[in-house]
């Protein structure tokens, strides 16, 4: 296939450039991974920053603009905007193309892009088991995924030396990589991700309802437990929002277990 090499892409194309799109950015530049990176976001703002920073070669608010001729397209949004997204740029994807996400669910999303992905493009989906509290491009670094595990969830949309190149990718970011089916993704990732966060959310939104009724200003004599907590519920809200409604089978039944 020309423009894919092993671990090496000729464009890839980011949409959305947070903590997880910036921090894979960094990572093509330093290893040398894409002969062009391609970037789209929702403001301008990121993508301003994400030209000051230097990991992108071109900017665009325009997604079917910024995928065009791309070789991987890898989306980096919130699971919720995936539907939006992939009617905006199916049209635009090239024959040969692989897609992917990043998402930290699957079941729906797997079905979703499946749907409207077209005919001679790969879909295989990726979750980068890595992370951290803070949003946007510039919270992304370069080391976010060594040693971390990365699932791959192919899709019936997807080729098999596909899914070898974008192994080869990832572990190239540094990540550990691991193939999974959806339905075991969500079911692991509820309690090993999911649950966490859930539990963080409603400690520290109980503190903060606590100091409201009773005035007293009990966040000031936090310990390394309630601290610790704070930090995971510092997350961005609409990411995990998005990850309870779409994992609300597995997560409640872990909170039942
Ligand atoms: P983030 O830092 O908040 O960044 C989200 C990015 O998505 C921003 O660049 C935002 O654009 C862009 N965006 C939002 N709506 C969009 C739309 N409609 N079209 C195009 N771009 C849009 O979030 P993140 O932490 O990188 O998370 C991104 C994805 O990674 C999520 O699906 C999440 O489930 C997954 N993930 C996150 C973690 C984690 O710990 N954070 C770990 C593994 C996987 P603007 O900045 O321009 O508004």
């Amino acid at each position: 296939m020309v423009g894919i090499k092993a671990g090496h892409f000729d464009r890839i194309t980011l949409v959305g450039i947070g903590l997880i799109g910036s921090s894979v950015a960094h990572m093509v530049r330093q290893k040398g991974l894409a002969g062009h990176i391609a970037v789209t976001s929702r403001s301008q703002e990121s993508l301003d920053t994400a030209c000051r920073l230097g990991i992108a070669d071109s900017v665009t608010l325009d997604q079917c603009e910024a995928v065009t001729g791309a070789d991987l397209v890898m989306i980096c949004s919130p699971v919720s905007t995936y539907g939006a997204i992939m009617e905006t740029i199916a049209p635009s994807l090239k024959t040969g193309a692989i897609v992917t996400d990043v998402g930290s669910v699957k079941q729906k999303v797997m079905l979703l892009i499946e749907k409207n992905i077209p005919r001679n493009v790969s879909w295989i989906s990726s979750h980068p088991i890595a992370g951290t509290e803070e949003s946007g491009p510039e919270s992304g670094f370069s080391e976010l995924f060594k040693n971390k595990w990365c699932i791959l969830t192919p899709s019936k949309k997807s080729k098999n030396k596909d899914i070898k190149l974008l192994k080869n990718f990832w572990k190239k970011l540094g990540s550990v990589v691991d193939v999974m089916d959806a339905k075991k993704h969500d079911y692991v990732l509820s309690i090993t991700s999911h649950m966490p966060h859930l539990i963080a959310y409603n400690i520290a939104n109980t503190a903060l309802t606590i100091k409201k009724k009773k005035d007293h200003n009990i966040i000031k004599y936090s310990a390394g437990g309630l601290r610790d907590f704070t930090r995971i519920a510092a997350s961005n809200p609409i990411m995990w929002r998005d990850i309870f409604i779409q994992n609300r089978e597995n997560t409640s039944e872990m909170i039942d277990e």
